[in-house]
């Protein structure tokens, strides 16, 4: 069995985005030259998401609503998390709703979508440098 191992990092300009990472996995998956196995991509944060879904604006820009009226970023006080001297409870409670890492089968050494299926980093406490780990095993 093959694994391969690789970071990528992010400083996103604004506290909340969402990024298309899917190329960067296919280009991992290339390095790595394994045909048929798996391939995990999780972000290394408790604060941020990878998830799978469509690359559609307005899906994402639902996204931000729903995220923010479920967890609004303010009051910051509202959080105990807050009380540390932070100001992310917000983040995670974001973070566990997108969660925090998608599995993808690989199948002739091509990530084994279902249709629309892009992958994404998700951040919602950024303007910081973060990591995603993809880890892939096969042959
Ligand atoms: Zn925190």
């Amino acid at each position: 069995m093959k694994t391969y191992r690789k970071e990528l990092y992010f400083n996103t300009k604004n506290r909340v985005e969402f990024i298309n990472i899917t190329r960067n996995v296919e280009k991992a998956l290339e390095e790595s030259n394994i045909k048929e196995g798996l391939c995990l991509v999780n972000a290394m944060h408790i604060t941020a998401s990878v998830f799978i879904n469509d690359d559609e604006a307005g899906l994402h820009k639902d996204y931000y609503k729903w995220l923010e009226k479920l967890a609004p970023h303010e009051p910051v006080n509202n959080y105990n998390h807050n009380r540390t001297g932070e100001d992310n409870g917000d983040a995670h409670l974001k973070r566990q709703i997108m969660g925090r890492e998608v599995v993808v089968a690989i199948t002739g050494g091509k990530l084994d979508f279902g249709p629309w299926e892009q992958i994404f980093y998700g951040e919602f406490d950024g303007r910081r440098q973060k990591r995603v780990l993809i880890k892939i095993i096969g042959e």
